[in-house]
């Protein structure tokens, strides 16, 4: 299994438009961040989880010629946005794209992406079929898939499990059992927005460092990361030696 970190920005992405901070000044290509996702590429299957507003560059940067699958975290625009950008794959492929997601993820993309779902349909809008889920385990082209509800403030987000790798994105709690999915997982990937204060919808990097804790992965990837969180090299330099903050463009390869 080969992920990829195709974006790791909270919503605004770093540098923000208009700010002068040394985050958003440095040229640290890890102080760049697109909106958040990840490329999971497994038994020949070609994932993507959310399409935000830079799923476009995403897949020009990584050199990405299939996709088999798009699964959604939650409908917020930074994790939705660029999807209508799918549609060299539905001409590539000759086929509609499938989308995973909450049943209210699903509505709130047709409602964001109404002429994808007209009657009368424009020549050239996206195909797309949509596949509800609920929080039970899934098969995607035969891969079986793991949701994690998380909450996101009052928002249920679905986290997701694959094999030995498990992605976390906008949370700030984790129920006891949805805990208990987590364990054993060999790689987990978990937001932290900043070091503080205490925010109303995203992890901190004290309050992530402390799941990370209780699950015990091998190694721990922190993502959705602000401007605010400070330079990528400071900041990494300061983690436990099996956490580490991704940055876009980052692989790594699970056996
Ligand atoms: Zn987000
Ligand atoms: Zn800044
Ligand atoms: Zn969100």
């Amino acid at each position: 299994m080969q992920v990829t970190f195709l974006g790791t920005g909270t919503s605004q992405g770093v540098p923000v438009i208009g700010c002068d901070c040394v985050v958003c000044r440095s040229l640290d290509f890890r102080d760049k961040r697109l909106r958040v996702s990840i490329h999971v590429e497994v038994e020949g299957r070609s994932l993507v989880f959310d399409t935000g507003p830079d799923f476009r560059m995403q897949m020009l940067r990584e050199h990405i010629l299939h996709l088999d699958a798009v699964v959604f975290t939650h409908a917020h625009k930074d994790h939705t946005a660029g999807l209508d950008d799918v549609r060299p794959f539905n001409f590539r492929q000759n086929s509609d794209i499938p989308l995973y997601g909450q049943p209210e993820v699903l509505e709130q993309i047709k409602v964001e992406f109404a002429y994808a779902f007209a009657e009368k349909k424009y020549p050239g809008i996206p195909r797309l079929e949509l596949n509800p889920i609920q929080n039970e385990p899934f098969e995607v082209l035969g891969l079986t898939l793991t949701p994690i509800q998380v909450m996101h403030h009052k928002l249920p987000v679905f986290g997701y499990r694959i094999g030995d790798f498990s992605y976390i994105t906008d949370a700030n709690f984790i129920a006891e059992e949805e805990l208990e999915k987590l364990k054993g997982t060999r790689v987990l990937v978990v937001n932290a927005l900043h070091k503080g204060p205490k925010h109303l919808s995203h992890y901190t990097l004290p309050e992530a460092l402390e799941v990370i804790e209780r699950v015990q992965p091998e190694t721990a990837y922190l993502t959705h990361i602000s401007h605010n969180m400070g330079l990528h090299a400071a900041v990494e330099a300061e983690l436990p030696p099996h956490v580490h903050l991704a940055y876009d463009g980052l692989k790594i390869t699970l056996e």
